[in-house]
């Protein structure tokens, strides 16, 4: 389940350095975007094969003093509402100050774990001054030292082993798994209104967190599958709603507890960067993709307009844009159970498992016709492939020259796959491997 660690802290004291730590080895999902001074604000990272998510908190520039505080009180805010740990940074060069004790005396009132990290210990030097923090009164802190990286496996130790263990059982376990995603006012609620109207919510616990999340059943024309919504999508948080950051923030634990994310984009506005941070999500999760473009009934339609505006969102999402795009209303219904048939065919497609003969079959001929090119006078021999029994769909190729082949013929299997087997919406992954 999705665990999330929020790094808390006034600015400069070093959170977007440990954050960049945690996430080396993974990329963060957010990537640069227009618009947005600091724009790498959460990711996956792993420790001891533990997953999970750890999010910049400080992702936002807090800009002038006067704001300062405010901006500061919503970091924690989110911090306490949506992760499961919270890692509380203080800078030793700097020492105890008041805002410091500020920040603590809020987060002592969460009862989430708080890990207290002294920062820029670099040597031992530091060690001395860092013992100032106990006046937190605290009987434990953690030194670190984010630009080298000392000490972070003491803390990641501590903070994996404290996540909670739990025995949650899901009430509706097997059914597909839904979330209706997008930024605010594109028409979300509008949407969930369309499809249910009756509401049949049960409120659940999401595995490992004390938040609770709507579980929605939906049982009709056919097809039966829960709606998945985090409590603060519907209700409007503390947090100002407005802010795109914190809304992406919220759809996080829906994303990863979902099979199928549908992402809402406003037909009058475009496809943004904040669409394309949802985007990114979802297929860094590994979720099934289906973009609707709400609000059609406002557009001003001449022949080729859906055309152009599919290819200008296919164009802007780049290398993976096998997606489907459907042009709907949430206010006059139009397309709505299309958008549904849609989505269920893309949660079949993402848990379909292509048998190892036929795929060696439909795969090898391909393979022998256009063979990875050779390297250093070295051929590359495909030899055999099989799917992984992987929530989505992943293949692995086994070669004698693994490291010989290149993203592009990556790429070209990708599509070849997609091509023969069908994947419309579902991110693949393609391994090659010694045999
Ligand atoms: P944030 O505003 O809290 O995200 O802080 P940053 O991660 O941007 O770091 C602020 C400054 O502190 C940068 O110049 C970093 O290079 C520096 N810094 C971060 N961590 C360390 C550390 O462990 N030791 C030292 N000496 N400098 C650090
Ligand atoms: P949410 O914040 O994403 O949940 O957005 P809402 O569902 O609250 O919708 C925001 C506004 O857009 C409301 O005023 C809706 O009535 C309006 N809206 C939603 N869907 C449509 C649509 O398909 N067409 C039009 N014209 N307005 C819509």
């Amino acid at each position: 389940m999705s665990n999330i660690v929020a790094i808390v802290g006034r600015p400069n004291v070093g959170k977007s350095t440990l954050f960049n730590r945690l996430l080396e080895r993974r990329e963060a999902i957010v990537d640069s975007t227009a618009g947005v001074t600091r724009d790498r604000h959460y990711g996956k990272s792993d420790w001891n094969g533990v997953d999970f998510t750890v999010i910049d908190t400080g992702g936002y520039d807090v800009g002038t003093d006067d704001i300062f505080e405010q901006e500061i009180r919503k970091q924690v805010q989110l911090a306490v509402d949506e992760a499961t740990s919270i890692i509380f940074m203080v800078n030793v060069e700097e020492g105890l100050t008041d805002t410091d004790q500020e920040i603590f005396e809020l987060l002592r009132k969460s009862n989430k774990p708080v890990y207290l990290v002294v920062n820029k210990v670099d040597s031992s030097k530091e060690e001395l001054p860092a013992t100032e923090f106990y006046q937190l009164g605290v009987e434990k802190y953690f030194t670190l030292s984010s630009a080298t990286g000392s000490g972070t496996g003491e803390l990641l130790d501590q903070v994996v082993s404290d996540f909670p263990t739990t025995d949650y059982k899901d009430p509706f376990e097997g059914l597909p798994k839904i979330t209706i995603a997008g930024r605010p006012n594109v028409g979300k609620s509008t949407l969930t209104n369309a499809l249910l109207d009756v509401e049949r919510n049960i409120v659940t616990d999401i595995a490992g967190t004390t938040r609770d999340s709507i579980q929605t059943l939906y049982n009709k024309f056919g097809h039966e599958f829960v709606l998945v919504d985090t409590a603060g999508m519907r209700r409007k948080s503390k947090v100002n709603e407005d802010l795109e950051f914190y809304s992406v923030m919220r759809s996080i634990r829906s994303i990863e507890y979902s099979d199928v994310v549908i992402i809402m984009v406003d037909a009058t506005l475009g496809w943004e960067s904040q669409d394309m941070n949802i985007f990114g999500l979802a297929q860094k999760n590994r979720k099934g993709i289906v973009i609707l473009v709400n609000k059609w009934d406002l557009v001003e339609k001449e022949t080729n307009t859906m055309r152009d505006f599919e290819a200008a969102i296919k164009h802007k999402i780049g290398q993976f844009n096998d997606v489907p795009i459907l042009f709907v209303s949430a206010l006059t219904k139009q397309r709505i159970l299309k958008a549904v048939e849609v989505a269920m065919q893309v949660y079949e497609d993402r848990k379909k498992k292509i048998k190892t003969s036929k795929l060696n079959e439909v795969m090898l001929p391909i393979f022998e016709g256009t063979p990875p090119p050779a390297i250093k006078g070295k051929y590359i021999k495909i030899k055999y492939c099989v799917q992984l029994p992987t929530p989505s769909p992943q293949f692995v190729f086994f070669c004698n020259l693994p490291q010989y082949v290149k993203e592009p013929y990556k790429r070209f299997t990708e599509n070849q796959l997609r091509k023969e087997f069908g994947f419309t919406g579902v991110p693949i992954e393609v391994y090659f491997r010694q045999k």
